[in-house]
């Protein structure tokens, strides 16, 4: 990173999913050469996907982690600089605005785009910690097949626990879903795919409370939320924990005007913030569609806004410079 050190850019994208580069390559094809910081894990949610059936122009479907190489290859080839990196602090008192980046490298910028996307929500149990990633997942369909003919149950009541417990029968013996209410919120379509399912049961009105065993996941302990009563599944080596998503927006808490949950508002139908030159696109901003397509078109749409900005804050510039003023 020796080479941009202190150094100013138009703009500054932070993240690296579907609105990430998307923004990059409009950015970069208005000339405005982005710099991308790609954050803690580069290509984003879809990296952890595996076909992609629903984003338009990829008539046989496409794998997630190839559709997020595409967007990069896509971004750089209009001279997008996109760098593993992960931005730590900025200081938004004044423009350009200061921004450091793995703890050492200081560069500045004229705009920002958030694109920092969001993460998988946890329960919060001390267990489920312990044994993550030895038997405990948010992503069934990057660790499903290491299940193959055994039991496992899933947390959650959405769309995405019932699309991931689907998809774990393709490997499971049986998939059982752990909600703590006695209705789904999942929309119609998806709750009766999961019913017609024979490997897929359903325990509800129960909450995981604790994931068993030392060095791998030995069965989990469910307490129904009616009747306090708890149970044991022994059987069970596998733990999905599909609850949800939190936006990835710390770095902006009490600056930026944010909903309960810490999605960025944006003003009207723009990808404006409270703060001048900085926009926010995807899922940082997006509590309702949540969408690789959407995300991509919010990228788009913050990069003609970090354009009009930039060209008015060159316009301002002139005239304050010129001897008409
Ligand atoms: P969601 O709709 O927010 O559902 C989260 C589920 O987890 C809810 O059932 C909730 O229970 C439960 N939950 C939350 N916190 C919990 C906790 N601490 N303990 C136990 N259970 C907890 O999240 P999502 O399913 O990830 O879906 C997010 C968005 O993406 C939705 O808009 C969804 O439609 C969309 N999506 C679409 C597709 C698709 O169309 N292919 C696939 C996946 C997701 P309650 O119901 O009791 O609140």
């Amino acid at each position: 990173m020796k080479d941009i050190e202190g150094k100013t850019f138009d703009v500054i994208v932070i993240g690296s999913g579907p609105a990430g580069f998307t923004a990059a390559l409009y950015a970069a094809r208005a000339d405005l050469k982005p710099l991308v910081f790609e954050g803690p894990e580069p290509g984003g949610q879809l990296m952890q996907t595996t076909d992609v059936d629903n984003f338009p122009g990829y008539p046989e479907g496409v794998m997630g982690p190839k559709m997020m190489d595409d967007f990069r290859e896509q971004a750089k080839r209009f001279g997008a600089d996109c760098r593993y990196g992960f931005v730590n602090n900025i200081e938004f008192g004044e423009l350009p605005y200061k921004l450091t980046v793995d703890e050492e490298t200081t560069v500045f910028a004229n705009s920002i785009i958030i694109a920092t996307g969001a993460s998988a929500k946890w329960l919060g149990i001390e267990s489920e910690q312990k044994l993550r990633g030895k038997g405990v997942s948010a992503c069934a369909t990057c660790d499903g097949a290491f299940f193959r003919n055994e039991h496992v149950v899933i947390v959650g009541g959405g769309d995405t626990a019932m699309e991931e417990a689907t998809f774990l029968t393709k490997f499971a013996s049986k998939v059982s879903v752990i909600h703590r209410r006695e209705e789904l919120r999942a929309s119609k379509a998806m709750q009766n795919r999961a019913f017609n399912n024979e490997k897929i049961e359903f325990i509800w009105n129960s909450e995981l409370v604790e994931v068993l065993g030392d060095k791998v996941v030995e069965g989990v302990k469910i307490k129904n939320t009616e009747t306090e009563e708890e149970s044991v599944l022994d059987d069970v080596t596998g733990v999905f924990i599909a609850i949800g998503h939190k936006p990835n927006t710390d770095l902006f808490k009490d600056v930026l005007t944010m909903d309960d949950v810490g999605y960025i508002q944006t003003k009207g139908q723009s990808t404006e913030t409270d703060l001048p030159g900085i926009f926010a696109s995807g899922d940082a901003m997006d509590p309702i569609y949540r969408q690789a397509v959407t995300a991509a078109g919010t990228g788009c749409r913050a990069a003609l806004d970090a354009e009009r900005f930039l060209a008015e804050a060159e316009s301002e510039e002139a005239i304050a410079q010129s001897h008409w003023k």
